[in-house]
């Protein structure tokens, strides 16, 4: 069983640190229209940005990525189309990351979902005992039916397992704001250093989720957006990214809202919140190593 090594004994003395893991990326064609690096005549590099939270009573994860079944069965887990137009880098597996950390799998006792996407839920079964928080929304995008548009990006083997969801509606985060975005403040069973704060649009139930370190704010974007510029007062992304956005829009106009209610917030409030997103190798590699601070 995980134990804290710093139980929090007040709000003042808690204890929570973020370990920056990449759960595999994709290596797609075009480069520099893709990455925004040099060079168009190779591939891409995206991350798969997912976090591991010790916090004052365990372990949390932000997102799972693909998950160790893409590795023993990647045509049935992750399909084969989206493997030939993106590449993905399979051997990164979140659970293992874990094990490196020196933890075992079986401490992880909550997951909070951005999203189900298969780069971000893929890897829930390796977790199996797990509470995974999510957006009601979200999950009845998943369960439910939204024809043919919306099923190619879930995975429906990926749950099979039946996960342990725990729900949250707009009754939830009617109340609560944080600079100045709606958020869940009561995630049931965990501290209230982590929150969820709904941003649609990629998805129709899509998350970010915010985690007080205690040493200032980390704001997980999950898919609001996939590109450092786009945070930008001038936003600017590749344009390759850019029709790649387009394409997976659920709600086109919530995406672009909630894109401008970010850039805001980035620039209201740089000194007290770190705001990044799961596909930009750019901004992971800002904060891999980090507690979480560009500083
Ligand atoms: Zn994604």
């Amino acid at each position: 069983m995980y134990v804290a090594d710093q139980p929090g004994k007040s709000r003042r003395s808690r204890f929570v640190r973020v370990h920056h893991l990449d759960g595999g990326g994709t290596r797609p064609l075009g480069g520099r229209l893709i990455d925004g690096q040099p060079g168009v005549l190779r591939r891409a590099a995206t991350a798969c940005h997912c976090l591991l939270i010790e916090h004052s009573t365990g372990l949390a994860l932000v997102d799972t990525g693909y998950g160790e079944q893409a590795v023993t069965r990647p045509e049935v887990w992750v399909g084969r189309q989206i493997i030939r137009r993106t590449r993905p880098v399979l051997d990164q597996v979140i659970a293992r990351h874990v094990e490196d950390l020196g933890f075992a799998r079986e401490d992880v006792r909550d997951i909070i979902v951005t999203h189900l996407d298969l780069d971000h839920a893929g890897g829930l079964a390796d977790f199996p005992e797990a509470t995974v928080h999510v957006y009601q929304a979200e999950l009845d995008a998943m369960t439910g039916a939204y024809g043919r548009r919306e099923r190619f990006r879930y995975r429906p083997v990926q749950i099979e397992h039946g996960p342990k969801w725990m729900a949250y509606g707009e009754s939830d985060s009617r109340d609560d704001h944080l600079f100045g975005l709606r958020a869940v403040r009561e995630l049931r069973g965990l501290p209230t250093e982590i929150l969820m704060v709904p941003l649609a649009g990629h998805t129709r139930g899509h998350v970010g989720v915010a985690v007080d370190t205690g040493n200032g704010w980390l704001l997980h974007a999950g898919d609001a957006y996939s590109f450092h510029g786009q945070m930008e007062r001038r936003p600017r992304m590749p344009l390759g990214a850019s029709v790649f956005q387009r394409s997976l829009d659920t709600l086109r106009s919530s995406r672009v809202e909630n894109q401008r209610r970010l850039r805001e917030l980035v620039h209201d409030h740089r000194d007290a919140v770190t705001v990044f997103s799961s596909h930009c190798a750019t901004e992971f590699e800002r904060l891999r190593g980090t507690d979480g601070h560009e500083r």
